[in-house]
């Protein structure tokens, strides 16, 4: 534990200026609010390369809008609307069930496919209409944001979908075909199995294997075993063995102990996420979140980290970005507010870590898995 402290006066040592020369900045809440609703209904043109994935647009503003609890300003019919949209873009078994590896959710609406939310069997058949791991993950978790019990969810499309997604050495991809596979879609993959509440989406096993083999000579975890440590796959390492349960029995006590002072040492000002890079809001979620899933979120210089996180705040359009003088994105803007959150921020709620939702959406899912 001493050792723990000393690292942590090194850095506080090393950090220009005394905190009490520090301004102290406010949380814009209902800049950020505006915020969030804009990006759920438009984006600028220089962002069209993103419409393949407004599945996840769609997830950072209405769970952004969750977590600075300002969903009662979105109408009742607004939030079926969204809902159905959501429901359109499943990806549901053909009669035949020979399409079950393409099943789950699409980022979007961009294939063409019928606008159809109710629909129980999509029949029509299109090249390219397949799903993508982290678009069935946003929209699962933005279902239950916006208070849905997932009962129009094909789950047997969705799990054999994710199912087919993983690899020989327990990775996955992101989609049926000719796809890198990393440890984002490992994450993505957990997160829809424990929403579902069925493990049948994947071997466990092997994908425990994967993450253990995947932490690199600094004690970090990369993408995949011999590539570089990140705090960004770090995180989805952590929070996939937390959500399978198996953090503790994948790791050596040793082993976790190097993994957390690797995580503690991205902090600097804000967190980086590699050794000698530029401190960027949205490590204060996936490493403060790590942290916390370590069970030494304490360590955090939460003076400090949240110091950082307004300096990126944009005072006029509401969002962060990534860096100070930025525009803000929905990205760095979602997660700035979620390292807020870990950081006890007040007026912005609590999250659940491992799921990256609000602890409020995360009891909603519990109380789900309690009545079927
Ligand atoms: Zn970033």
């Amino acid at each position: 534990m001493a050792s723990r402290f000393v690292l942590i006066e090194n850095i506080r040592d090393s950090r220009p200026g005394k905190m009490s020369e520090a301004v102290e900045e406010e949380v814009l809440l209902p800049r950020h609010i505006k915020y969030a609703k804009r990006i759920m209904g438009v984006l600028p043109t220089e962002t069209q390369g993103l419409d393949t994935s407004r599945m996840t647009i769609l997830f950072f503003g209405v769970s952004g809008l969750d977590v600075l609890d300002g969903l009662s300003e979105v109408s009742c019919q607004d939030k079926a609307d969204m809902v159905d949209w959501i429901y359109a873009q499943q990806i549901l078994p053909n009669k035949s069930h020979s399409n079950l590896y393409q099943c789950g959710f699409r980022g979007g609406s961009f294939i063409g496919a019928p606008y159809q939310p109710t629909s129980s069997q999509n029949e029509v058949n299109i090249s390219y209409n397949t799903s993508h791991i982290a678009m069935t993950y946003t929209a699962l978790a933005s279902l239950l944001v916006l208070g849905d019990d997932l009962s129009r969810v094909n789950r047997e499309g969705v799990l054999a979908g994710v199912r087919h997604l993983q690899q020989k050495d327990g990775s996955f991809c992101s989609t049926a075909e000719g796809t890198e596979n990393d440890m984002r879609f490992v994450y993505c993959a957990c997160c829809v199995c424990y929403m579902l509440n069925d493990w049948k989406g994947m071997d466990v096993v092997k994908a425990a294997e994967f993450i253990k083999t995947s932490q690199s000579y600094d004690h970090g975890i990369a993408q995949g075993p011999l590539l570089e440590s990140h705090g960004g796959s770090t995180f989805c390492a952590i929070a996939s063995l937390s959500l399978m349960g198996r953090l503790d029995s994948t790791f050596s006590p040793a082993e976790l102990e190097r993994l957390k002072k690797w995580c503690i040492r991205r902090q600097q000002t804000g967190f980086n996420g590699r050794p000698n890079k530029p401190v960027d809001t949205c490590y204060s979620f996936w490493v403060g979140a790590s942290l916390k899933l370590l069970g030494i979120g304490s360590l955090v210089d939460s003076a400090w980290n949240r110091r950082y996180i307004l300096s990126t705040q944009c005072s006029i359009t509401g969002g962060f970005s990534k860096w100070p003088e930025c525009h803000p994105d929905p990205l760095h803007t979602y997660l700035g507010l979620c390292g807020l959150s870990l950081n006890g921020e007040k007026g912005v709620c609590p999250i659940h870590a491992a799921l990256n939702i609000s602890q409020r959406a995360a009891d909603w899912l519990k109380t789900l898995h309690t009545n079927t």
